[in-house]
């Protein structure tokens, strides 16, 4: 089985739409350059990881937090099922594609499990019934997890991108903000533990203060960067974070498609604002980057 890890971002070029996985090496440089040689647009990698982020209907366009990718060609049955079993170091399933190589026919999975999942076959409508029971090649790609980075806000994200697919525009919304604000207690907690604060001392102060105090004041005493100097402030603040509150306090009981793209895509500007500020504020003083911090 080909198996390649994989950071679990992709970036995108916004030029041409060129997608690729993130790698390590693009987690040390700040420009990077379209893969495809006929494009050769220049881009700051934060934005390449927000076209990336955003594009939720392209073929790569849910590869994040999916780490992990294996490629394999096996021989299927046409007409019978076949077992696909993965390696036990699999921790989460997010999409499998199966591409007939030789002969036309249809083919779909079910059971999928971090064990495995089995492949159906059948021949098309009207289709060459001659085909049955004739052994052909399927072209596997199952995108999976096999090392989980411990970051919530991660995971928060992915749900929230699930729900916008899955039309729960509401959910949506919530997860979005509510991933916002995980990911702004972590890059705080971080810090204050740190700078040698205490678990109790930085629980309470997480606590008692509010989103826009954590967004501004601490984030700039901490990282020297605050949202309300970026053009995603006013997004954030009069619209995400109203309709968060009117949600959770029963006011708004239905969102729309372009309300919820709204909430997910400036939450995914306003963290990656924040994540370069962070980055140039660690850079500065000779510490490793932020993209992938825990404590
Ligand atoms: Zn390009």
């Amino acid at each position: 089985m080909d198996y390649t890890a994989l950071y679990p971002f992709t970036v995108q070029c916004s030029r041409c739409d060129r997608a690729w996985s993130f790698s390590e090496d693009e987690l040390q440089s700040v420009d990077l350059t379209c893969q495809d040689p006929d494009c050769g647009y220049t881009f700051n990698v934060y934005e390449g990881l927000k076209t990336g982020l955003k594009t939720v209907d392209g073929i790569f366009g849910n590869t994040f937090l999916a780490n992990g990718m294996h490629n394999l060609m096996i021989d299927v049955k046409i007409g019978f099922t076949t077992y696909f079993k993965l390696p036990q170091s699999t921790m989460k399933v997010y999409d499998v594609m199966l591409i007939p190589v030789r002969d036309s026919f249809k083919a779909g999975v079910v059971d999928i499990t971090t064990d495995g999942f089995l492949i159906y076959t059948s021949l098309e409508e009207s289709g060459d019934t001659t085909l049955f029971g004739k052994t052909t090649p399927l072209y596997v790609i199952v995108k999976s997890k096999i090392i989980d980075y411990d970051l919530p806000w991660l995971h928060l994200l992915q749900y929230s991108l699930d729900q916008f697919i899955q039309k729960n525009y509401l959910t949506c919304i919530l997860l979005s903000e509510i991933t916002f604000e995980n990911f702004l207690d972590t890059m705080l907690r971080h810090r204050y533990i740190n700078i040698g604060l205490d678990e109790d001392t930085v629980g309470r102060i997480l606590v008692s203060t509010n989103l826009p105090n954590k967004v501004n004041p601490l984030f700039y005493n901490m990282y020297g960067i605050k949202l309300s100097d970026s053009p995603y402030w006013k997004k954030w603040e009069k619209k995400v974070l109203k309709w968060r509150n009117d949600i959770a306090h029963g006011a708004k009981t239905s969102a729309t498609e372009d309300e919820a793209r709204f909430a997910y895509e400036t939450i995914i500007d306003s963290m990656f604002y924040l994540i370069e500020g962070i980055d140039n504020y660690l850079r500065a003083n000779g510490e490793p980057r932020g993209l992938f911090y825990k404590i």
